[in-house]
């Protein structure tokens, strides 16, 4: 990827924008950039620095992602609505081309680690409250405020504030930032990018290779819960606010601009079957998304099988857990009849096994009874086939659920 059109290899201590910023350490990658921790010399402070790769279809997307994050930042002037700010833009010419780069404010580890981090164990209701409330100021401002649908939300694009590990910290176990070129500065370029990219598709390989059965699969499908030796790491004191990332893919309201959007397993109904989506698929992923981290592993991670298609099994989760889908909505989408027949019944899955929200949380997370009705009670109302009876982030802010705080 460290070619023409691609990502621009980056030194430590590199300067960009005419010595404004100097970078520090990589802090991640996603298909688009890589994301540098700088060092913002005016304004004696860290960013992080996302250079796009340079090809038109990048630099385009770039360019829809500025617009979006220009939006965020002008209606969010106090930085309170937990979502990313843009601090600056511009452009970056190297060897690969010219590179768009966006200059946000520097944020923490993301859901996803936490979830690694917590061995995927049952995270503190608490602590899941918090990030709950988070999660949803941010959709609350994109949806009511803004009419943007972020379209990707999941743990990995949900950054929180601070460092999980202090210790692990990237400025603070700096000893101080990086102003100048250092000599023989550390080469972070291609390889060992794509050692680091080797070893993640490995890990994702090995995790599909656990998922044993269609049935396995609901309520994650990695099995981690129960055969690990390893000690919980403790969480305690960890301040668990944080701010949605990663505006690359979100639409204004009345401009969806793909037919399929979202990850695969925080992938709404009306989604799968092309039959529109609006805000409320944003919730869905949210709903999906707070369950992961209450409990450890993934609502749903369908699977293909033998004579059907992932799709097909996503939607055979959803009505195990959630009961069967509303004729109405089985049949209303442009992809309906490639899974439903005219009953509303799916055509290649015939034998489904019911189980309630709450009763997946007893029986397979050993929650107690009163927190599993209470968590359930919360989430149901958002997995609702029909999008336009899911409550809104708004709405949800107000559940008694996100109000109380339960003594452990
Ligand atoms: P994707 O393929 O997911 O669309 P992308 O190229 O658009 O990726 P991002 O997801 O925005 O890039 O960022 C890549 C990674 O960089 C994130 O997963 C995160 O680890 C890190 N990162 C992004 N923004 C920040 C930030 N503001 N502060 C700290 N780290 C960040
Ligand atoms: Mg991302
Ligand atoms: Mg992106």
């Amino acid at each position: 990827s460290y070619r023409k059109g691609g990502y621009h290899a980056v030194r430590v201590g590199d300067s960009f924008n005419d010595g404004r910023y100097t970078a520090q350490r990589k802090l991640g990658w996603g298909q688009f950039s890589t994301v540098w921790l700088a060092y913002d010399k005016p304004n004696s402070q860290y960013v992080a620095l996302k250079i796009q790769k340079s090809a038109p279809q990048f630099a385009q997307a770039a360019m829809h992602e500025i617009e979006v994050l220009s939006a965020i930042a002008k209606g969010d002037p106090t930085h309170s609505k937990c979502v990313a700010q843009l601090i600056d833009h511009f452009k970056h010419s190297g060897p690969n081309g010219q590179h768009l780069c966006m200059v946000l404010e520097f944020l923490g580890d993301s859901l996803l680690r936490l979830i690694r981090y917590n061995r995927h164990s049952r995270l503190d209701l608490n602590k899941v409250r918090e990030i709950c409330k988070c999660v949803l100021i941010g959709l609350d401002y994109l949806h009511r405020e803004l009419k943007i649908i972020h379209t990707d939300l999941k743990p990995e694009n949900i950054l929180l504030i601070s460092p999980i590990d202090p210790s692990k910290d990237p400025v603070k176990s700096g000893k101080s930032p990086i102003l100048e070129r250092p000599e023989g500065g550390s080469l972070n370029g291609g390889a060992t990018m794509t050692i680091i990219e080797k070893k993640l598709k490995n890990r994702a390989k090995r995790a599909v290779a656990r998922i044993s059965s269609r049935r396995a699969s609901m309520g994650g499908g990695v099995e981690i819960l129960g055969q690990n030796p390893k000690p919980k790491r403790s969480l305690e004191g960890i301040d668990m606010r944080c701010k949605v990332v990663d505006f690359g893919n979100a639409c204004w309201v009345d401009k969806p601009f793909m037919e399929e959007i979202q990850t695969r397993q925080y992938r709404a109904p009306e989604v799968i079957l092309h039959a529109g989506y609006n805000t409320s698929a944003d919730m869905w992923s949210f709903a999906c998304t707070a369950f992961e981290l209450a409990t450890g592993e993934m609502l749903f991670a369908p699977k293909d099988g033998d004579g059907f298609s992932e799709d097909e099994d996503h939607l055979a989760l959803m009505m195990e857990l959630l009961g069967k889908m509303p004729k109405k909505m089985a049949n209303g989408g442009a992809k309906s009849r490639d899974y439903f027949d005219r009953y509303g019944d799916l055509k290649r899955i015939k034998r489904l096994k019911y189980w309630s929200l709450d009763r997946l949380l007893v029986e397979k997370f050993e929650f107690s009874e009163k927190d599993a009705q209470e968590f359930a009670d919360f989430l149901r109302p958002i997995l609702d086939f029909a999008p336009e009876k899911r409550p809104t982030a708004q709405q949800c802010l107000k559940h008694p659920w996100l109000n109380q705080n339960l003594t452990p």
